[in-house]
Formats: structure tokens, C-alpha cells, sequence
């Protein structure tokens, strides 16, 4: 009995678990805005984040009062992140 399997599905799996920490980043641009924002603003985004009754909505329309715009995909992603369906941020 031999069981057919995709050629080279094995090296492509080994590739991914191999490659180099590429796959750790980019930051998502809440990421980034909380790399680039002052100490206590990013606090405040932090606790916001953390704050399961503030929408990511609310908090991605005032980051986009600020700077670039930012949508609320993007924040939901966030506090993903770290998760399989979660941006690359670090936790
Ligand atoms: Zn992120």
C-alpha cells in the first residue's frame, strides 16, 4: 500500500518552521503607531485595547484623528495578535 501524498509538502511545511524570524514581523500600523507614539500615549492606546468594551471601531477612528488611518479590522486584529488570526505584533 502506498499512500499518495503532494510531493513536497513536507519541505514546504519544514521551510515555513524554518524560516528566518521574518514571519515575527511587519508590525501592523497599530503596532507601529504605538512604537512611534509617546510613553503615555501608547499607555493609554494600551489600556484602551485592553478595555474589552471600547469597539475597535472607536479606537481605530480616534487613532485616525491623529495620524494615518487606521480601520477597525486592523485594531481587532491587534488584539489578536499572537494568534493564528491575529496580527505579528509582539504580545
Ligand atoms: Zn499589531
Amino acid at each position: 500500500m502506498i499512500e499518495k501524498q503532494p510531493l513536497g509538502l513536507a519541505e514546504e511545511l519544514d521551510a515555513l518552521a524554518n524560516a528566518p524570524a521574518t514571519h515575527r514581523g511587519p508590525q501592523c500600523s497599530v503596532g507601529a503607531f504605538l512604537e512611534a507614539a509617546d510613553q503615555d500615549v501608547a499607555a493609554s492606546l494600551r489600556a484602551a485595547l485592553d478595555t474589552d468594551r471600547v469597539t475597535a471601531k472607536a479606537i481605530a477612528d480616534t487613532l485616525s484623528r491623529y495620524g494615518d488611518p487606521v480601520t477597525a479590522y486592523t485594531v481587532a486584529r491587534h488584539r489578536r495578535r499572537g494568534q493564528s488570526n491575529g496580527c505579528r505584533c509582539e504580545r
